[in-house]
Parts: structure tokens; C-alpha cells; sequence
């Protein structure tokens, strides 16, 4: 009989990436969980992921708030990590996801917010921000959307560092909107990676390749930056040494926060 696995502690004011591009954020006393993954390594259809997660879904004890930028691909929420979500006391997602997966998920659209009450007597609002899942010309779905309907989130809160997830996003345009409209975002976890899925849009990148994960960066003006969602599945075609390589070209080593899955990385300089 094997004993229980101890239960990850909390570290505040940091991030964790523990695997893809599932990332765990402990903020303002709250435990944030983006993009559950937690399967083991296998074929999803035609994705497949190649790398287990750092740290299991039941050592991270209770979470407030599950945030998943789209429920439609694997690689953002697989089997295990569809269930640990369902389990959460809230789960935030697109309208769309919100509608296909019922409670406990609220849909948000662009620019909606949601207000979470902090142990420590404030709040924390979740901003929902735009996400384009493919190239700027990449064919449209009857909603409008490349790809499918995607969102990031803005964490923010009095005291907090502002907290900028970008879910699946490709487009430094989207990027370069959601600077202008929320200033000061203080750390970034970026969707890199250049996941490419064979036969859509010619194979360009339907996130953040290392190039455009750099210059995200540079238009946010965030001190730190958390590359995720670049191991771990098998169309993830740029990781870490070339995410390395983009921001060094860039000159932008200082304000790049990247380390093995499973490392709590401080959301502040
Ligand atoms: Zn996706």
C-alpha cells in the first residue's frame, strides 16, 4: 500500500508550469490552476503527449478557480485534468465551453470580468482577454474565431502583482491590445511553443512560436516571463533552448523565468 503523495505546499506571490501548458499560481491567497493537464504520457486523437505532468493533480490540494483558455484541444485539458476541473468549486472558460461543460464552469467573453474573494479580505478579479488560436488570416469558424473561441485571463487584485495568462494565443496584435487596455500586467504566462497541427493553416504556428513569445515580452513591458506550453506533446515543435535563444536575440534574458516543470517561479522580480 503506498502512502499518499504530500501535498504541494503553498507558495505565495509564485508559479509553477508542471507540465504543457498547465500552470498552478498561488495569488492573494487563492490557489489558481490554468490549462489542467495531469494525464499520463499517449495519443489524444491526433495530438500525443509525450511527458507526464511534474506534479499529480491530488498534491494540489484545494483550488479556488480553474481557469481553461479553451476546452476543445487535449493538449489545454486532457482526461484527468477535464475531471480536476469539474471537481473545482469554479471553472472560468469561453461562453462556449462554459455551455458544453456545465457546472461548475461560468463562460466569460472578452473583457467580462469575475471578482474572487481573497482569504485576506480583498479581491481578485479575473479579466477575460482576447486569444487568436492560429494566424491572423487563418480561416474563421461561423462564430468568428481562428480556430476555435479561445480566451486569456488577467489576474488582478490591490496589492497582487497583475497576473497575464495568454491561453492559445498566436497573435502579437491580441497581445499587443490587451497592453494597451490593462497596463502595468507585472508577469506573463505565455502559451509558447509553436504548436503546429499537420493540414491547418499550411502548419503556422497556432500558438506563440519563441520569436513571438519574445516580442509578447517586449509589447507587455513584464519584468517576468513564463513561457508554458512548450513540452510535453509531440506538436509542440520549439522548447525551451530556443525559447532561450529568441529572448537572448532579443536582449531580453533578464526578464525571461524559465525552469524545469515542477519550479516555483516569483510572479515579481
Ligand atoms: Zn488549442
Amino acid at each position: 500500500m503506498g502512502s499518499p503523495s504530500p501535498l504541494l505546499p503553498r507558495h505565495a506571490g509564485s508559479a509553477m508550469v508542471v507540465g504543457g501548458p498547465t500552470t498552478v499560481l498561488d495569488l492573494g491567497g487563492l490557489r489558481i490552476v490554468s490549462d489542467p493537464t495531469f494525464d499520463a504520457p499517449g495519443p489524444h486523437g491526433y495530438l500525443t503527449k509525450t511527458e507526464g505532468p511534474a506534479v499529480t493533480e491530488d498534491r494540489l490540494g484545494d483550488v479556488d478557480v480553474v481557469l481553461v483558455s479553451h476546452d476543445n484541444h487535449a493538449d489545454n485539458f486532457d482526461d484527468r485534468g477535464r475531471a480536476f476541473a469539474l471537481a473545482a468549486p469554479l471553472l472560468l472558460t469561453t461562453t462556449s465551453g462554459a455551455a458544453r461543460l456545465g457546472s461548475p464552469a461560468k463562460g466569460l467573453a472578452a473583457w467580462d470580468t469575475h471578482s474572487l474573494r481573497r482569504p485576506d479580505g480583498g479581491e481578485l478579479t479575473v479579466t477575460a482577454v482576447p486569444a487568436v488560436h492560429g494566424p491572423e488570416d487563418g480561416e474563421r469558424d461561423p462564430d468568428g474565431d481562428v480556430n476555435c473561441q479561445v480566451i486569456g485571463f488577467v489576474l488582478a487584485g490591490d496589492g497582487l502583482p497583475t497576473v497575464y495568462i495568454s491561453g492559445d494565443n498566436a497573435s502579437i496584435r491580441t497581445v499587443t491590445e490587451i497592453a494597451r487596455r490593462i497596463p502595468g500586467i507585472a508577469a506573463a504566462v505565455l502559451h509558447a511553443g509553436a504548436a503546429r497541427v499537420p493540414g491547418k493553416f499550411r502548419e503556422r504556428p497556432v500558438s506563440l512560436d519563441s520569436v513571438r513569445a519574445a516580442a509578447a515580452a517586449a509589447v507587455l513591458g513584464a519584468p517576468v516571463n513564463i513561457p508554458a506550453h512548450y513540452t510535453g506533446w509531440a506538436h509542440f515543435t520549439e522548447g525551451r533552448e530556443a525559447i532561450e535563444h529568441a529572448f537572448d536575440d532579443a536582449g531580453l534574458t533578464p526578464v525571461l523565468a524559465i525552469a524545469d516543470h515542477g519550479t516555483w517561479l516569483p510572479l515579481t522580480p
